[in-house]
């Protein structure tokens, strides 16, 4: 799938806990993207197109370099190291990572009909590769649905809580955002202004 519909899905698992910091949200969210680190061999796949020994790093590592048992294990210890709640920022990191797969095996088709297994042993093992028979391609209609789901869920989540997978890149602009969500969707906990409007307050 797209790295924002696995980002968003990441967000939702990461905002499982009602309480957690924007560092333990941060390290789910981004353990759930994190496989497709593999996919950037495409840049240099695409500048060696012509030459004479082209650089397929793209066709030979994508779904194997970084989605695999080896590096779910990595990303994993690294949230348990850096969580401010180890425990179960590990544990959701480890759901983000393989959640990730799983979408990835499910709808991730190519455009020629490639299924894009996922090497899960690799590099131990090349030959056990995750497919699926059922697999729709990536731009198929349940990929978009699944997309739209996960964006509801996250404005709601931001709504609600007051924060949004935009504070992985500014807290500024994320509290801008919530502040938008909320003055043209007020709350019933937010005061009411003189004028009769409900007025916005970031909590
Ligand atoms: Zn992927």
């Amino acid at each position: 799938m797209s790295p924002i519909t696995h980002l968003l899905i990441s967000w939702n698992i990461a905002n499982l806990p009602r309480h957690s910091s924007q560092r333990d949200r941060a390290l789910v969210t981004l353990a759930g993207i994190v496989p497709d680190l593999d996919g950037v061999g495409l840049v240099a796949e695409g500048f060696t197109r012509n030459a004479e020994e082209p650089l397929l790093w793209w066709t030979h590592y994508h779904h194997v370099a970084a989605h695999n048992l080896t590096a779910a294990l990595a990303v994993t210890a690294l949230a348990a190291l850096l969580a401010n709640g180890r425990r179960p920022t590990a544990l959701l990191a480890g759901i983000a990572f393989h959640l990730h797969l799983v979408c990835d095996v499910i709808g991730s088709r190519g455009a020629d009909g490639y299924p894009w297994p996922i090497a899960y042993f690799w590099p131990f093992s090349n030959s056990i590769l995750w497919t699926w028979s059922g697999q729709w391609s990536l731009n198929a209609w349940p990929n978009f649905a699944i997309t739209a789901v996960a964006l509801t869920t996250t404005l709601l989540l931001g709504w609600r809580r007051g924060y949004s997978p935009l504070e992985l890149m500014s807290s500024q602009l994320d509290q801008r955002f919530v502040a938008a969500l909320r003055q043209r969707f007020p709350r019933a906990s937010d005061p009411v202004a003189a004028d009769g409007r409900r007025r916005h307050s970031v909590s």
